[in-house]
């Protein structure tokens, strides 16, 4: 168990920077078992109210204060902090200690400072009551806004100490009346009960909501972090902010922060008021400044990786507040990898662990093509990249709606806040008129991997109207379709055309990697993946486009040709007739005429793999998928009779469709079985596949045909088919390795005997998933899988990764029994689980030669596969 488990990353890294000798207020943390416990049985676990006065004895000693104290008393933060940063989705109740009488002993110690006692008693009252008695902070705010407009101000600052008084009886009246008991004046109580909340918070909707966006496990638990209070809200002196080691949005060198001054850290998180750039703060504290930029170099140094602080200074005391590995665009991760890796930081295995699949899949995002000089709405912070087109929506319950409808939305707010996630997951753009990058919005979008525009101040965002109104006068209504560039900042009217990525751009060969840091990031790191991966990686290809897509991705061949794909379109009559055949000499026909099309279509494959293995699988779907569907052809003849027209064909058609349909055709005559049972079918391919073989051989083109045999359940249907293929074969010349989908589980069982007739398995985890579960796919995942996801019957859905204790468990035994049948068995996979990343860490794992995944994700498939060969088992891959 490392730290974090227990501490949460927040308390064990407040842990690590004391230990450092950097100045973090005085504190302890109550660890994620004591949550847990907490849940479970929905009490504190015996003993911990006593670890607790032991701990806060000690904390009283270390401040010089005491809880409740009437002349000196210490406020305390109690703040979540869980294993993984789930930013802004829990809770923190600041300033607990503070009652009718401690108010009166701060305002003392703080020189009279009444103003900031009381709306320090305010705060508390806010957080507590919205956070640990859920009353609804609109109260709150209209109370906060009522007192600012009887005061004729805007700004929190106009208020003095007795409207602030005033503002703390109407806050407990709220408290009151909402409760039905009075605002808690024993600090004690406070703590406990606040403790509590955030225990509680683990469970909180949005937070619930996030971790299974992020696929962090549910039942984690948070830990409590008990911080002594220090004030940046004490005057002009007094300040807070953020800040990181160096650009989160490209990972270029160089500190880079928002500060406020004169508030608490709540304030910039929450976006209230807008905030400086932390190089203004070399102006206002120098002294401070320079502090701050030593402590964040010597956190580099000690994380070796990009940090990201919460500090404070109290009257021109800095104080460090918070630091972690900080979150980054996909760009930056990159790009700061090879950085560290030329600085000699880091070495090539771990900078390939500093990078995922995920991240380079983001990053083949296409962007706005600018050629039509499209006209720039406004300007924001880009805060998250990629380039979104979408309906302007204002609110975040109806972009979940309007999206669920298919429509592509941007969501326009103020700022946003922990209950927009909804419609942030929904969105294809975030856009914000407030807010810097370290704001909600950002944070949230960037690790969603969704583009975020924020803090574009030139528009005026009115959710009530539902419009936005821009600097030039354009007024975006909801419903109008708008793009964002999350990598520029920029907003443009209207649907903008989009590009392909620099880093496709230079996998396709028309970018040089010299061309675009980002670009010799991808390359540097993603050829030392090459170097070290046991996995090939091969691409699901059915046309010479994708293969040859495919190839300038790196495929190392294709390791599935969809023979099924080529039937379709204008072959769909021929495919029909052999159908409809009623004699041999029809079927036959059928098939010599389907014959020369199949064969053009492997040799343009083998001509795109140039020599690379190509796994032709042979058709594998029920015919009826080739027919039209049974209503469809039902109303057309009856229409056809209606009328007195001729209806032969489709009435062929129809009884056809009715002779053969199947309650469960995906347990139906497929694959193999329709082998067997349609003669000359499979023969028709496999002739198709060697004389396509012979034709290049003639060209020069070498070749290295594999022919796959799908929906296996029995050794005898392989060698049936087997048999049948080796005559061909040998009679034509040509040599084909031949070998079996393991998708049935019963295959899996008995993959011993079936290697003997294989050349070659290759996992259908599809299908595997489907049968091994009992789960038809079509049906489930819309139906169930949501309550089940809810549950934590699985973390993820086992169609998105592998399920490693079931369905892994089959293509273990295969891998095994196979191996041990066949030494020299070559075993892949070509279900979708080929290109996931969490999937292709099992499947190297388990000892599989090769994944193979849509050209797409070749890039994805072979850095994650180079990652799976230096980590450890079973590692992290969000
Ligand atoms: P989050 O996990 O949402 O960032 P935190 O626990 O870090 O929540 O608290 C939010 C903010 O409250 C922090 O950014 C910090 O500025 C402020 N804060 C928390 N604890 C203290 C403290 N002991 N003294 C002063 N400010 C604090
Ligand atoms: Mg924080
Ligand atoms: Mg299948």
């Amino acid at each position: 168990m490392e730290l974090k488990d227990l501490l949460g990353g927040k308390g064990g890294n407040l842990a690590e920077m004391a230990r450092l000798g950097l100045p973090v207020p005085p504190g302890f943390t109550v660890t994620t078992d004591a949550c847990r416990a907490y849940l479970r049985t929905g009490d504190e676990p015996f003993g911990l109210g006593d670890e607790i006065d032991l701990h806060l004895e000690r904390l009283e000693q270390q401040a010089g204060r005491r809880l409740g104290d009437t002349v000196d008393p210490l406020l305390v933060s109690v703040r979540s902090g869980a294993k993984f940063s789930m930013p802004g989705m829990m809770e923190t109740i600041l300033n607990v200690g503070l009652t009718d009488t401690t108010v009166i002993g701060l305002a003392g110690q703080t020189g009279g400072d009444e103003r900031f006692a009381w709306d320090s008693y305010r705060r508390l009252i806010q957080m507590f009551g919205r956070t640990v008695c859920d009353v609804p902070g609109e109260r709150f705010d209209a109370a906060l806004d009522a007192a600012k407009a009887a005061k004729g101000t805007t700004d929190d600052l106009g208020l003095d100490a007795g409207d602030l008084r005033a503002l703390v009886e109407t806050y407990k009246d709220i408290f009151t009346a909402h409760t039905g008991r009075p605002f808690p004046q024993d600090p004690r109580e406070q703590l406990d009960q606040s403790i509590r909340a955030v225990f509680s918070s683990w469970n909180a909707e949005r937070a619930v909501l996030y971790r299974r966006q992020e696929h962090i496990p549910a039942d984690l638990g948070t830990a409590v972090n008990i911080v002594a209070m220090v004030f940046g809200n004490l005057g002009a002196d007094s300040g807070t902010g953020v800040a990181f080691t160096r650009d989160p949005a490209t990972g270029a060198a160089g500190v880079y922060g928002d500060y406020l001054a004169n508030a608490q850290g709540e304030d910039v998180v929450a976006g209230i008021r807008n905030t400086v750039p932390l190089q203004e703060l070399a102006t206002v504290d120098r002294r401070s400044y320079d502090e701050l930029l030593t402590i964040m170099a010597r956190l580099e140094e000690h994380y070796r990786d990009l940090c990201d602080i919460e500090f404070t200074i109290e009257r021109g005391k800095l104080w460090m507040l918070q630091t972690r590995v900080g979150k980054r665009t996909a760009a930056a991760a990159f790009v700061i990898a090879a950085q560290l890796l030329d600085d000699g930081v880091i070495d090539a295995d771990e900078a390939l662990t500093r990078v995922t699949g995920a991240q380079l899949a983001q990053l083949m995002f296409p962007t706005f093509d600018l050629s039509g000089r499209p006209e720039r709405i406004a300007t924001g912070v880009a805060a998250s990249p990629g380039a979104a087109v979408g309906a302007a929506v204002f609110d975040a319950r109806r972009a979940a709606d309007v999206a669920a409808g298919g429509t592509a939305v941007v969501l326009v707010r103020r700022e946003t806040n922990p209950d927009d996630l909804p419609g942030m997951i929904a969105a294809q753009g975030i856009l914000t008129s407030r807010g810097g990058k370290t704001s909600h919005a950002a944070v949230v979008a960037r690790g969603m991997g969704t583009t975020c525009v924020c803090g574009a101040d030139g528009i005026d965002v009115d959710v009530d109207a539902r419009r936005f109104t821009a600097g030039g006068g354009q007024v975006v209504r909801e419903g109008d379709v708008i793009s964002i560039d999350g990598t520029t900042g920029s907003v443009y009217l209207g649907a903008l055309p989009v590009q392909p990525s620099p880093v496709v751009r230079y996998f396709e060969g028309t970018l040089s990697p010299g061309a675009d840091p980002l670009v010799a990031a991808v390359d540097r790191i993603l050829g030392h993946a090459d170097k070290v991966r046991r996995l090939a990686v091969r691409a699901n290809a059915d046309t010479f486009d994708d293969a040859a897509r495919a190839r300038r991705f790196g495929a190392q061949g294709i390791g599935l040709c969809r023979t099924e794909h080529m039937f379709l379109g204008e072959r769909r009559p021929l495919v029909e007739r052999l159908i409809l055949a009623r004699t041999n000499e029809e079927r036959d026909a059928a098939l010599a005429d389907l014959l020369p099309l199949q064969r053009a279509d492997f040799v343009r494959l083998f001509q795109a793999m140039n020599g690379l293995p190509v796994t032709i699988r042979l058709i594998d779907p029920p015919l009826h998928e080739f027919l039209p569907p049974l209503e469809e052809l039902s109303v057309k003849v009856a229409l056809a009779q209606s009328r007195g027209e001729p209806d032969g064909h489709d009435r062929a058609l129809l009884d056809a469709v009715q002779r053969m349909h199947e309650e469960n055709p995906m347990l139906g005559l497929r694959g193999v079985r329709l082998g067997l049972v349609v003669p000359g079918l499979f023969a028709m391919q496999i002739r198709a596949v060697a004389e396509a073989a012979l034709a290049c051989r003639e060209q020069g083109v070498a070749v290295s045909p594999e022919i796959m045999v799908p929906l296996v359940g029995a050794v005898q249907e392989l060698e049936a088919v087997r048999e049948e293929a080796m005559w061909l074969l040998s009679s034509l010349g040509v040599q084909a390795r031949i070998g079996t989908m393991i998708e049935v589980p019963r295959a899996a069982l008995t993959a011993g005997e079936i290697a003997r007739a294989a050349d070659f398995f290759s996992f259908g985890t599809n299908d595997l998933t489907q049968m091994g579960w009992g789960f038809s796919r079509d049906d489930v995942e819309g139906a169930f899988f949501t309550r089940y996801l809810e549950l934590g019957i699985f973390g993820v859905s086992p169609f998105e990764s592998i399920d490693r204790d079931g369905v892994g468990r089959l293509v273990r035994i295969a891998v095994d029994e196979g191996r041990r049948a066949r030494p020299d068995l070559h075993i892949g996979v070509c279900g979708e689980h080929g290109g996931d990343p969490a999937s292709i860490h099992f499947f190297h794992d388990a000892g599989l030669d090769y994944v193979s995944c849509s050209p797409f994700r070749v890039p994805v498939a072979r850095l994650e596969a180079g990652r799976s060969a230096v980590a450890a088992t079973g590692s992290d891959t969000r």
